[in-house]
């Protein structure tokens, strides 16, 4: 029935634009995407409809959607939080987005956006580097201010106006009094608006000082393109270009885009991987903007119809970078999608790229073998050439010699032979690898295996014992071996030559700057990841709330999640076998301690590194490994080991019930009765109290070198009387050693405190620091007591450095008790 209160999904439905497994499909897809489109919006995009039939069926169902439900229905605010807005809103009689606004429940941008989208009215942000000051003084100054308006840019056909109330005939008409020219209105927020003015007055105030005439262009840094400096243009498209341009690179996009549509230019930057819309400019500019493009990237302006792609150097505030410019004919016009391409000047460790402690030590243990297939793979666009680099690098300190062939070469490494493959030559990759073998390399670099013959030639060059890196294009590390398969490599050469698989995604990381504990996960989104509520309340996760550091989005930056395979005997055996990826998957599970690419993704929600909503977003649920789900302390206690001898050490990660599972710190423990050191050793009661499984779980300590069992503070600068810290310290020490089963040792109290006195010396000494944690920990192979401290950096004349340095010695006994055979000078500063 028409004017019958429906969501727009039940009327699309109800008008045969969508059947009921459509919809179904369309709020899935909804839910997935990071900027929840409005469902309208997407039925357009997945071409259920056109935008001119919703219209239509918007009218005939009597409304634009409501400012309420468009948020719902967006999924930026819950239907409880509406019905808590639109209370309030009865109670104090304001607009329904303010009080939203008050009750933080969406920002100012989002609210402007929806309210872009009711009224379909462009969403313009006034920048004050792109306003035509000589519009602006045609208004009083406080006549722009009391109506929250801002002219911004002429041309013949229009004059582009931005308001907070594009619906405000009066003052429309006002505006209309003075620019005869036809209006195109923008819609922006009232602070924006009025900072906006205040930004163009100051600056012309400035320029005025500088003896210059009003100029309204204040392009912040330079940007040469080719050998154009763009720097100097006055006219108004050169201006907006140049502004874009810079301001995505200032903002840390990767990608601009830029598209007409039926009543607007919409230009959005893709930042850590993901689209924002920045702002939209009047449709009328859509042809100058691409000409101006086009002109300056080498492409052939006269050319609107054919799809058009470029590549051209440029420098951006002294920066080099590559520009990559790509034109595609569109409905409404010509799209232009400009990628940046920053130059990189260095190397990326293998420590920084985001592996988990266990992953770290595996990739290191597999790269320092002599020889073997290591595959990186992932889609585009998933770090896997970084990976690679980072690890010639890593190759590149130990005098091995090195030959590479990529397309392109990315990064220049000293001292390795790169080559660069030119398919317009003729060569192909295997062409390359047969060269390159001559060339006596104890490590080769394959940029990409493509195709069965460059497959086959990176295997022959393992099996004539060099080690061989490269990348694959596969989604999973099973699944990269069974494509070898598949290219007709048989068995016996995959299963003994390939000795590693790592599958990597980028996700973007939480911003340090609004970093919370999110207290409020939803039970879907852990169901998403097998994990019961009941689990999920002994652990922290985290997210960005969102600043002005982080674009309001919560996220900055990137890091990648992994998934590494490790070939091992009964991995080669299932190989051998031709067991299914399924099969092979669980073998390498039971047998080899992987952590599913999604398992590696929850270790670094758990260690406040991402969230879960962004592992959902870049990789989706492997099916098998639904049967055999980790829990969250297994993958926890997993990805922070260091070593492989786990068999010794099970009893460190293998826990049956999760309900034992208690978060507590040391300082806690620490109060609970300790165990009597000999008798109590084996009662199970007490050894639970405090066993490391309830102590690991405080995330805040990040282990540096082996798993953290115990820490407590003491002052350096009386250090003789934190002899009963030291006395615990000696207790869990004791403890623990036991507890792990390492050898026995003969340090008794008064020399177990005399070392630690004897190196807290030492590191005040040296460090001139006046605390210390002393702490506990097992590396695997030995149960080690750090003193650790933090000093503050030390000014290197170049103005301030906050950053601090971590500061620590290890207490060496076997050391210390030579140093009482054999007394030096330390020692005696030690004792004195
Ligand atoms: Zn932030």
């Amino acid at each position: 029935m028409i004017g019958e209160k429906l969501k727009l999904g039940e009327i699309l439905v109800k008008e045969k634009f969508l059947t009921e497994e459509d919809l179904e499909h369309l709020l899935l897809k909804q839910n997935e995407l990071p900027e929840k489109p409005p469902l309208g919006e997407l039925a357009i995009a997945e071409g259920f409809i056109t935008r001119q039939e919703l219209k239509n069926i918007l009218k005939m169902y009597k409304k634009q959607m409501r400012m309420g439900e468009l948020l719902t229905s967006s999924k930026i605010i819950s239907e409880k939080q509406l019905e808590e807005a639109l209370a309030k809103q009865k109670e104090l009689g304001k607009k329904l987005g303010e009080v939203l606004i008050e009750l933080g429940y969406i920002t100012e941008d989002e609210l402007m956006l929806a309210l872009s989208q009711q009224f379909d009215i462009p969403r313009m942000k006034p920048d004050s580097n792109v306003i035509d000051f000589d519009l602006v003084r045609l208004f009083n100054r406080k006549f722009l201010e009391a109506n929250a308006f801002i002219p911004v840019f002429s041309d013949k056909e229009s004059t582009t106006i931005i308001m907070a109330n594009p619906f405000d005939e009066k003052t429309i008409s006002g505006i209309q009094a003075r620019i005869k020219n036809k209006l195109v209105i923008g819609i922006a927020s009232k602070n924006e608006i009025l900072s906006a003015i205040n930004l163009v007055y100051e600056n012309y105030h400035l320029k005025k000082l500088d003896g210059q005439k009003g100029k309204t262009y204040n392009a912040y840094g330079r940007l040469v393109i080719g050998n154009v400096d763009l720097g100097k243009g006055d006219d108004k498209t050169v201006s907006i270009v140049n502004y874009i341009i810079l301001n995505a690179f200032k903002e840390g996009a990767s990608d601009i885009h830029i598209e007409p549509q039926l009543n607007r230019l919409r230009v959005r930057y893709r930042i850590d991987g993901v689209l924002f819309h920045k702002t939209d400019l009047p449709i009328s500019m859509a042809l100058s903007i691409a000409s101006r493009i086009k002109a300056v990237c080498g492409l052939d302006i006269a050319e609107k119809r054919r799809h058009q792609d470029g590549k051209i150097t440029a420098s951006i505030m002294g920066k080099e970078v590559d520009l990559r410019v790509s034109t595609y004919a569109s409905t409404f016009g010509e799209t232009v999608v400009i990628r940046i391409l920053a130059r990189h000047t260095s190397l990326i460790d293998l420590e920084n790229l985001g592996f988990s402690p266990l992953n770290l030590f595996r990739y290191r243990t597999i790269l320092d073998y002599p020889s073997g297939v290591i595959l990186v793979t992932g889609p585009t666009g998933s770090g896997k050439s970084t990976t690679l680099y980072a690890s010639l690098a890593y190759l590149n300190n130990k005098n091995l010699s090195i030959i590479t062939v990529e397309d392109p070469v990315e990064y220049m490494i000293d001292g390795v032979v790169q080559g660069k493959l030119d398919p317009k030559l003729g060569m192909t990759y295997m062409d390359f690898i047969k060269s390159m073998m001559r060339q006596d390399p104890d490590v080769l670099m394959v940029g990409e295996i493509r195709d069965n013959e460059g497959a086959e030639a990176t295997i022959q060059a393992a099996l004539t014992g060099h080690k061989v890196l490269t990348s694959f294009h596969t989604d999973d590390t099973t699944g990269a071996l069974l494509r070898l398969l598949d290219m007709g490599i048989d068995t016996f050469l995959v299963s003994s030559t390939v000795v590693s698989v790592v599958s990597q995604r980028l996700v973007r990381t939480i911003c340090p700057n609004c970093k919370v504990e999110d207290k409020a996960i939803s039970k879907g989104l852990l169901r998403s990841f097998k994990i019961s509520p009941q689990e999920a309340r002994n652990f922290k996760f985290y997210k960005g709330e969102g600043c002005e550091k982080c674009n309001n989005t919560g996220y900055k930056g990137r890091s990648a999640i992994h998934e590494l395979l490790l070939v091992n005997d009964a991995i080669r055996d299932a190989i051998l076998k031709k067991k299914t990826s399924t099969e092979i998957r669980n073998i390498a599970r039971h047998e080899a301690d992987l952590l599913s690419i999604r398992e590696d993704g929850v270790y670094k929600a758990l260690c406040g590194l991402t969230t879960l909503e962004e592992i959902n977003r870049v990789v989706f649920h492997a099916e098998v490994d639904q049967y055999i789900p980790r829990k969250l302390h297994e993958i926890f206690e997993v990805s922070k080991r260091q070593y492989e001898d786990i068999d010794e050490n099970k009893s460190i990660y293998e826990i049956d019930d999760e309900s034992d599972v208690i978060e507590v710190s040391a300082d806690e423990v620490k109060k609970e009765e300790l165990p009597a050191r000999d008798e109590s050793i084996d009662e199970k009661e007490n050894i639970e109290k405090i066993s490391p499984e309830n102590m690991l779980y405080s995330f805040d300590r990040e282990s540096r070198n082996g798993i953290e069992v115990f820490r407590i503070r003491l002052n350096c600068r009386q250090i003789e009387d934190e002899i009963d810290a030291m006395k615990d310290i000696y207790m869990y020490y004791v403890y623990y050693r036991k507890y792990y089963n390492f050898r026995e040792d003969d340090i008794d109290l008064s020399l177990f405190i005399e070392a630690v006195i004897f190196y807290a010396i030492k590191l005040r000494v040296n460090h001139s620091v006046d605390f210390a944690e002393a702490v506990i920990r097992n590396n695997g192979k030995e149960l080690f007591i750090y003193l650790e401290s933090v000093t503050e950096a030390q000014d290197n004349g170049n103005g301030k450095d906050n950053s601090s340095n971590l500061v620590y010695e290890i207490v060496d006994f076997d050391f210390f008790k030579n140093l009482l055979i054999r007394p030096t000078p330390l020692q005696a500063a030690a004792r004195a």
